[in-house]
């Protein structure tokens, strides 16, 4: 049976449920929890906000790439214990979670040199292990060698209703046909693009969490998964 901290990749469609049960993994081991999505959401966010995406949607790429060496993404932890996206030092978090950012971000990610500016912040983060990571190409791209490797997946309508309830919480007023059509062409996108596209890595486990529990979910991760690590989530 192995031993020592390990890294947990998590990777999987739009509104699988990846962050929530990624978050409760982690925490339950003591491990740090990294949302890949963010860095990109938060990358689009910068473009926007600086002029990079025009008002039709056109991506000045050359200069978008000029610039991005230059700017610094980060997770901090407020005042709540909650970790929250910064760009420059200021707290993006609540920017960058808007139906406008969803809607693009999926065309920012699909930039080569996008990846490459995220992929060496999500490297830096596994140097000590211990991390549990989501995002969609963790486990095939950003780190192949992952002990672990959980593959997220649930029928559309599912995925869509969850994001649909989420921002009708925020008061957004996305309607569920339109939260559909979003979906569908984000998950697209994330599957067709030519660099790293969302694919399940060949050792990866598949969950389908379309009729589970969060409470399900870890007690699967539990039985199935991590007594061959000598691991277990605590539940507190
Ligand atoms: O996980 P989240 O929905 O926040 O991710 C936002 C977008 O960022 C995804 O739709 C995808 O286009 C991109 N992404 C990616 N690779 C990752 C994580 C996210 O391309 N590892």
């Amino acid at each position: 049976m192995a031993s020592g901290k390990i890294i947990i990749a998590i990777d999987g469609y739009s509104s699988t449920g990846k962050s929530t049960f990624a978050k409760l993994v982690a925490k339950g081991l003591g491990y740090i929890y990294a949302d890949s999505g963010a860095l990109y959401r938060a990358v689009t966010y910068f473009a926007f906000t600086n002029g990079f995406i025009d008002t039709e949607g056109a991506i000045d790429k050359d200069n978008l790439q000029k610039v991005l060496p230059k700017i610094e993404i980060s997770f901090k932890t407020n005042k709540k214990g909650e970790s929250v996206t910064c760009l420059n030092d200021s707290n993006i978090e609540k920017y960058i979670r808007t139906s406008k950012i969803s809607s693009n971000v999926s065309r920012i990610a699909e930039l080569p040199f996008v990846r490459d500016f995220v992929n060496v912040m999500l490297r830096r983060m596994g140097q000590d292990k211990g991390l549990v990571m989501d995002g969609r190409d963790i486990g095939t791209a950003v780190f192949p060698n992952a002990e672990l490797k959980i593959f997220m997946t649930a029928t559309e309508q599912v995925r869509a209703m969850r994001r649909f309830k989420e921002l009708q919480a925020k008061g957004e007023k996305d309607t569920f046909e339109s939260v559909l059509e979003g979906l569908k062409k984000r998950d697209y996108i994330d599957t067709h693009r030519s660099t790293d596209p969302l694919t399940k890595a060949k050792d990866a486990i598949e969950l389908d969490n379309s009729s589970m529990t969060l409470e399900e979910e870890i007690e699967w991760i539990n039985r199935i998964l991590l007594p061959n690590f000598n691991l277990q989530v605590e539940l507190r």
